[in-house]
């Protein structure tokens, strides 16, 4: 047995060198490696830039035979298809939008044993030819492996949730035997817990590598009226690429012409405009020496460019583990790079109203129980991220928290490095407390302009406090669409007997 695992670790080393012409694994690649190899299902949790498709393409290499990856979305698996070709790695991918002859094709090499990756979208499994050629390569014992990539996405606690990979558990009614890897940037441990029940995997590995990333620069604040001198200074200051994220197609249109305007050749990017001009514009963005691309968030995923030097948010994202994924664009050639989110307190409500209504314009096949659950599940992440960003602990600390991981301070954020000493609150959230229980419910708006009376702060420094006493559960707020504000019942305790509540302000 022993010279057995010593003959597979110099056969992986080889392989690793002939395929890929590098000398050793990354963190975290080579138990996942061994696992599938030695066909134990496993969980592969490795960061941005990790050399998460290494792990399911190695075995595939080092058996000769063919592995299944499972991916959401055609153009990541299209990248892969064509680095891999380029490797001569023969791979191939079936989804939706193929033309029958080359389907057909695909298939005709399949059925050859010629290919040694078959990356499918989810769907496309609930094909009975597919699952009946799934079925013969596992019974001719040359399929490999099953990955599932972007794992995160069969969990409604996840940030991209896709009700299609729910179903992918099924995978070894017809696959018997063969072992499972799920690979995902960022799955925090309720996550991980969904996917090993949901995908029926038996006792996997679990390797999760630290999603720090020591090179970024992360900085929240609050957006002035006119952000453009701000934008301009953070270009001004940028290397290689840089990413500028807007929430709706509109605002991307708009920016881009603010920007060109300023003289920056800024280019736009969104799911609106037609293929060729997103074709242009990714191309550019790929081959300009310092190209500056505003972007909704359907821009990003699965692009290769490792100098992006600024992810530049101008609304707040609308979870942790959005933002995380989002802002680990950056700087993937380990440089240098800033992560800056310019916010306003008008965001969150904006952004609810989104999410409130992007769930009852779709409702999918789902159970309506589920729906309102991933709809609090939303509303909550997206609470998580404006106390994140309005707060005063280290952002990459409690960035990875919000996945679960236990991190000291970075000493690199604006929160380490900046030196506001911490004030006591507690007088002045007493004041908003006894407003708030003596009017019962009341508007954010209102009740600033009551407090205004009768403080010596300013309601811009009132409204400020209100929204971080909502953070700390002591204040509750309706998303009825008058965001209502009533005392929680922490609040009532507060108010009985105040504990000192300190704030960097
Ligand atoms: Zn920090």
């Amino acid at each position: 047995m022993l010279r057995y695992w010593l003959l597979v670790l110099e056969t992986l080393d080889k392989a690793l060198a002939k395929h890929y012409g590098w000398n050793c694994f990354k963190a975290g690649q080579r138990p996942v490696i061994e696992a599938i190899l030695s066909g134990k299902d496993a969980i592969a949790v490795l960061p941005t830039g990790g050399g998460k498709s290494l792990c399911y393409q190695l075995p595939a290499l080092v058996r000769d035979g063919l592995v299944v990856v499972v991916s959401p979305l055609v153009s990541i698996m299209e990248d892969q298809v064509m680095q891999l070709n380029k490797k001569g790695i023969l791979a191939g991918c079936i989804h939706s939008s193929l033309t029958l002859p080359r389907r057909n094709s695909l298939m005709h090499l399949l059925k050859e044993d010629k290919f040694r990756l078959l990356y499918l979208a989810p769907e496309r499994l609930k094909s009975r030819s597919i699952r009946q050629l799934l079925n013969e390569k596992t019974n001719k014992g040359k399929l490999v492996a099953i990955a599932i990539d972007e794992a995160h996405c069969i969990s409604a606690w996840g940030h991209d949730f896709r009700p299609d990979y729910m179903r992918l558990g099924e995978i070894r009614s017809f696959c018997p035997g063969v072992p499972l890897v799920a690979l995902s940037a960022t799955a925090a441990p309720k996550v991980r817990a969904d996917i090993i029940r949901l995908l029926n995997m038996h006792s996997p590995i679990v390797q999760v590598c630290s999603a720090r990333r020591t090179n970024l620069h992360y900085s929240m604040r609050r957006r002035s009226k006119e952000p453009l001198k701000e934008v301009l200074e953070a270009l001004g200051q940028s290397r290689g690429a840089s990413l500028i994220y807007l929430r709706t197609r509109k605002s991307v249109d708009k920016w881009t012409k603010l920007l060109q305007s300023s003289g920056v050749s800024a280019i736009a990017y969104h799911a609106g405009l037609d293929k060729e001009l997103r074709h242009n514009a990714l191309e550019k963005f790929l081959e300009q020496p310092n190209p500056v691309i505003v972007a909704t968030i359907a821009f990003g995923m699965g692009i290769d460019r490792a100098d992006v030097g600024l992810v530049l948010h101008l609304n707040l994202p609308p979870s942790p583990e959005n933002y995380l994924q989002e802002s680990g664009r950056a700087g993937r050639d380990g440089l240098p790079a800033q992560c800056l989110v310019l916010f306003s307190p008008g965001d969150r409500i904006s952004l609810e109203w989104a999410i409130k209504s992007s769930f009852a314009k779709s409702p999918n096949d789902l159970n309506a129980h589920l729906e309102q659950q991933r709809f609090e599940i939303a509303r909550e992440q997206l609470r998580k991220m404006e106390a994140l960003a309005e707060g005063d602990i280290c952002f990459e600390q409690a960035l990875l928290e919000s996945i679960g991981e236990l991190a000291s301070k970075c000493g690199r954020c604006d929160c380490c490095r900046s030196s506001k000493p911490l004030t006591d609150w507690s007088a002045e959230a007493q004041k908003v407390l006894l407003e708030l229980e003596e009017k019962k419910e009341i508007e954010l708006r209102r009740l600033v302009r009551n407090l205004g009376k009768k403080s010596d702060k300013s309601e811009e420094q009132l409204s400020w406090l209100a929204r971080r006493l909502i953070n700390a559960e002591l204040i509750n707020e309706n998303v009825d669409g008058m965001n209502l504000l009533t005392i929680k019942e922490t609040g009532r305790c507060f108010v009985k007997k105040p504990w000192p509540i300190y704030f960097a302000a």
